[in-house]
C-alpha cells in the first residue's frame, strides 16, 4: 500500500518551485512597474525573511537590484550581516555584483530561474559566488525567461 512516498529530491523540487513562485510575483510586481521583471525571496528555516525586486528605475540606482534588496531586507530581520542558512531564490541568474555580495552574506544556498547568458555571473567568473554556497539553477525556468522576454520586447 503505497499512500504517499516522496522521494527526498522531489520533495526539495516542490519547495524550491513553491518559493521560486513566490519570487516570481515579485518579478511580476516589477514589470507592471516597468522595472526589468526580476524578483527574490531569501528563506530561512522556511520562513521568508527578506523579499525584493529591481527598482533601478523608480529609484535611478543601478544597484538597486532585487538581490540585494532581498539580502539587506533579510539582514535586517535577522539582526546580523551573515545569511547562514539562507535560501536565495530569484528569478534570474544574478549578476556579478549581486553574486559577489551574496558571497559576502555566506549564503548557503542560491536557487534562480532563467539563466543569463549576457549578464549572469556564471559565464564571466563563477567563482565569485563563495565556494560553500550551494547553486541550483533552472527552476522554473521556462516562466522566468518568457517574463524577461516579454518585457525587452515590450521596450522594442
Ligand atoms: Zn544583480
Amino acid at each position: 500500500m503505497t499512500i504517499y512516498n516522496f522521494e527526498d529530491d522531489a520533495s526539495h523540487m516542490n519547495l524550491d518551485q513553491m518559493y521560486m513562485r513566490e519570487a516570481y510575483k515579485l518579478a511580476q510586481k516589477a514589470y507592471e512597474e516597468d522595472e526589468v521583471p526580476i524578483g527574490a525571496i531569501i528563506v530561512s528555516h522556511g520562513k521568508i525573511i527578506g523579499k525584493g525586486y529591481n527598482l533601478t528605475e523608480r529609484l535611478n540606482d543601478v544597484t538597486a537590484h532585487a538581490e540585494m534588496q532581498a539580502f539587506t531586507a533579510a539582514a535586517n530581520y535577522l539582526g546580523g550581516k551573515y545569511l547562514k542558512d539562507c535560501t536565495l531564490y530569484v528569478t534570474v541568474e544574478p549578476c556579478v555584483m549581486c553574486a559577489g555580495a551574496s558571497y559576502w552574506t555566506q549564503i548557503s544556498k542560491i536557487v534562480y530561474g532563467a539563466k543569463d547568458e549576457k549578464r549572469g555571473y556564471a559565464s564571466i567568473n563563477p567563482k565569485i559566488v563563495h565556494p560553500k554556497t550551494e547553486v541550483i539553477a533552472g527552476v522554473m525556468e521556462a516562466e522566468c525567461r518568457e517574463l524577461m522576454q516579454q518585457f525587452f520586447k515590450s521596450k522594442r
